[in-house]
């Protein structure tokens, strides 16, 4: 099934995200804390693509393991920083024989002594070849809330943003962020320039008080006195943390559902207590809609 199929139902959707073994001897372990995500019945789920490509092939053997024990609709990502073009086309091919139809289409970060001498300076150029492709895929693509760290100004960043969308973009997925504000913001900026796209907000469950920098290192994302004061106290009871962060992230949904936004993803990291509490609490309070 195409996601866009599922964005365009007038239902709450909740997706979650999970990220491939980073070598061999975690596959097992990762497949079970995938499949027990998949096991809550997620309207569908993202498989991440290792930065620089490296481990490749996991993101397609989680897709498509998990598309075939539960047969949810699978969206695997795909980066092409420092790739080639006939590397690209033969995941592409193998994504399509895989019967995975849905394609997150990245740029990647530009890691130092990355190889800069190839065709794929930007995602677009990742989406071109997708469109070009024989294949009909539904294409993701990210966009960012509080600006690409890259980005000189918003309408910069904005302008790439609608160029994505035109050349074939499907949807977009943001960053993560923990203030709603920033997101109900950017969505408005996004319908003035003419994006009228899905736009998911991307929601990540902060459980661990040691995840906190790592993730805003990472994303640049700003950090309400709300939530570091949750942190601060926290942050160090693992089972208190794990909760509070569940709880956040719950509040920061039912927020957006509250103001009409029906798709929400979550970066579920692989944490199965993670997806299931969020469901939970969804269930709870959103009831029938859910
Ligand atoms: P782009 O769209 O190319 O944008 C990068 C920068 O270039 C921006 O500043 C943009 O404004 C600018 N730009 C875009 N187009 C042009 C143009 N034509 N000319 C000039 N400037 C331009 N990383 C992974 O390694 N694996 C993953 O699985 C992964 N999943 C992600 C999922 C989501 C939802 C998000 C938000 C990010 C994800 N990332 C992932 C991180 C992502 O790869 C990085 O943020 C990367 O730096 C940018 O990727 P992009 O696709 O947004 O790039």
């Amino acid at each position: 099934m195409k996601i866009i199929d599922i964005l365009k139902q007038d239902k709450l959707s909740l997706s979650f995200e999970v990220f491939p073994p980073k070598q061999e001897t975690s596959f097992e372990n990762v497949k079970a804390a995938t499949e027990s995500i998949a096991s809550l019945k997620p309207s569908f789920m993202s498989v991440t693509y290792g930065a620089g490509g490296g481990v490749s092939q996991y993101t397609i053997d989680i897709a498509k393991n998990l598309k075939s024990k539960f047969n949810i609709p699978m969206l695997a990502h795909l980066t092409c920083v420092s790739s080639t073009q006939e590397r690209v086309a033969k995941q592409i091919q193998q994504m399509k024989s895989e019967g995975i139809t849905n394609v997150m289409a990245l740029r990647g970060d530009r890691v130092e002594g990355c190889n800069d001498d190839t065709p794929y300076k930007h995602a677009i150029d990742l989406i071109r070849q997708l469109k070009n492709s024989e294949y009909d895929f539904c294409i993701g693509a990210a966009c960012y809330p509080e600006i690409h760290p890259e980005s000189g100004s918003q309408k910069e960043d904005l302008f790439h943003l609608k160029e994505k969308v035109d050349a074939g973009a499907d949807f977009l997925t943001t960053q993560m962020f923990f203030d709603n504000n920033l997101f109900f913001n950017f969505l408005y900026k996004l319908r003035e320039v003419g994006v009228v796209c899905p736009v998911i907000p991307g929601i990540m469950p902060i459980t661990n008080g040691n995840q906190v920098a790592k993730a805003i290192k990472l994303s640049g994302s700003f950090m309400p006195q709300r939530f570091k004061s949750l942190v601060d106290k926290f942050g160090t009871d693992p089972e208190a943390m794990l909760k509070a962060g569940i709880i956040y992230a719950s509040d920061q949904i039912i927020d957006l559902y509250a103001n009409g936004i029906t798709n929400i993803h979550v970066y579920s990291m692989n944490k199965p207590e993670v997806a299931k509490g969020i469901q939970e609490n969804l269930k709870t309070i959103l009831g029938k809609s859910f």
